[in-house]
């Protein structure tokens, strides 16, 4: 019998902590799991969650006008800031209550309050000791925001959901998943919207042809999209919120959402207590088992670095407690790994980009379709569908599938699966297409790409 109070501690109740501590705690160890903030992490309460359903609310806007081309007239309804975030609210609400009973159900001691870690094997939360054989650190990760005068007058993801008021003019800083999602859901929902991205052209990391499409596309649903721009300072006025940029311009705004990346969340942790060696990126390095330089510490999701999504952050929790305490030698396969934008259209994107393809595979040939929905021919909305496949000339393996229009997350996790498989372009082409949809597009790519 073990002398610990503990087989497995737990700091941090976000997608990947409560994962390993469910399972571990159904493969009969005695798990505790502390909390400081809300249960279920940045996912369910200032994530994923609520920006999925902000981004439905956002499509009926645009959705009402499409209506009309199909013979639906009457007044546009308008739309409510207090209701959305208020039935957001209630319904986050139900989710931690939710995680809370599950991880009581599974048999895990919740406890309330921040983790520090006093030794390899001892945490405290508050004036109370807990030790535990393992120590599991999944705290996550946290919005960060360039130092720069005015900078206490900018929001984050974690504030821009609760907002006591809709801003009407709203400034987003930032290029990435997170600063395209909010432009894309505060335009769909009436706001003005100014996004400012530092550099040349946004999306980095995506593939290049997305990254061009997104950035016509994006403009043309009305929001006001600025390269090589970056804030100078942020000054409150009478009427909300100066913004000077370091083209000598300046904005009026009455927010201004920073966007600008996340990092590790590791303040207060008392990783000077143990031998946690990190990584340049200030994330914490772990081996293919998820075990820190400190024997008995092992980490995942967001803190470790890597893909910070959700699925990712559930796969490596569960590949821990099943090595750990589930008899299973499981590592987590990180390739072909889809995921999607939810910007309006929506990016999905699985495997290599082509410039990636390029220098993994060498010779390549690509598939490209741009196309107006069949809605839009009634609903007289501009916008244009983007799909790309990328296949290794050698061996005809599709290696790389992205787009960008309706429904793309749903499209690429089908896609994905085919993918992982090895499918090659062979299998494609002699896929059946289902018609008419969209994703028919990518089992009729029949004519190679051959330049614009
Ligand atoms: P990203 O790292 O994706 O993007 C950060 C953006 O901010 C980049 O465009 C970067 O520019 C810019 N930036 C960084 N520092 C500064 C600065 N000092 N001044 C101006 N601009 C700056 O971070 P996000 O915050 O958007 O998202 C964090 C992570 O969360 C993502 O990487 C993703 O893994 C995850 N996520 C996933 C979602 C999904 O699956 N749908 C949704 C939301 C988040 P540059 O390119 O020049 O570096």
């Amino acid at each position: 019998m073990s002398t610990f109070d503990y087989d497995l501690f737990v700091i941090g109740a976000g997608s990947g902590g409560v994962r390993a501590a469910r399972m571990a705690a159904s493969f009969g160890a005695r798990v505790a799991i502390a909390e400081d903030q809300y249960m279920g992490g940045t996912c369910v309460n200032v994530g994923c969650v609520p920006k999925k359903l902000y981004v439905y609310a956002s499509q009926f806007g645009k959705g009402f006008d499409d209506a009309v081309g199909f013979g639906w007239k009457g007044k546009k309804p308008q739309f409510d800031w207090t209701t959305l975030r208020d039935n957001k609210k209630g319904e986050i609400a139900r989710l931690n209550d939710i995680y809370d009973t599950l991880l009581q159900g599974a048999g895990a001691d919740v406890i309330n309050g921040r983790g520090r870690i006093i030794d390899a094997h001892t945490v405290a939360v508050g004036d109370t000791h807990y030790s535990a054989d393992k120590l599991l650190i999944a705290t996550g990760g946290w919005p960060f925001v360039p130092e720069f005068p005015g900078n206490e007058h900018a929001v984050t993801s974690n504030e821009i959901f609760d907002l006591e008021t809709f801003p009407r003019r709203l400034v987003i800083v930032g290029g990435g998943y997170i600063a395209v999602e909010f432009a894309g859901i505060f335009n769909g929902l009436g706001a003005n919207v100014t996004q400012l991205y530092r550099q040349s052209l946004f999306l980095r990391g995506f593939d290049l042809d997305i990254r061009k499409h997104a950035a016509q596309e994006i403009p043309n649903s009305g929001i006001d999209l600025k390269f090589e721009v970056n804030v100078r300072s942020i000054k409150q006025i009478k009427d909300g919120l100066r913004v000077e940029l370091d083209d000598g311009t300046a904005l009026e705004a009455d927010a201004v959402l920073y966007a600008t990346g996340r990092n590790p969340n590791l303040a207060g942790l008392g990783l000077e207590n143990v031998n946690v060696t990190l990584n340049d990126a200030g994330t914490i390095a772990v081996d293919h088992a998820f075990q820190t330089t400190e024997a008995s510490i092992f980490a995942v999701g967001d803190v470790i670095g890597g893909m910070e999504l959700t699925p990712v952050a559930l796969a490596e929790g569960m590949a821990f407690a099943r090595r750990q305490f589930g008899g299973m030698n499981q590592q987590v396969d990180y390739d072909f790994i889809p995921s999607a934008v939810f910007c309006q259209p929506t990016i999905g994107t699985v495997g290599f980009t082509e410039e990636q393809a390029r220098v993994e595979f060498g010779e390549l040939r690509l598939f490209k379709s741009n196309f107006r929905p069949l809605k839009h021919t009634l609903s007289g909305r501009e916008e244009k569908s983007f799909m790309k496949l990328i296949v290794d000339a050698t061996t005809d393996r599709v290696v790389g599938l992205h787009m960008m229009g309706p429904d793309a997350g749903e499209i690429t996790q089908g896609f994905a699966v085919a993918m992982r498989a090895g499918a090659t372009k062979a299998i494609f082409d002699t896929t059946i297409g289902i018609h008419p949809t969209t994703a028919e597009e990518f089992v009729t790519l029949r004519e190679p790409w051959t330049g614009d």
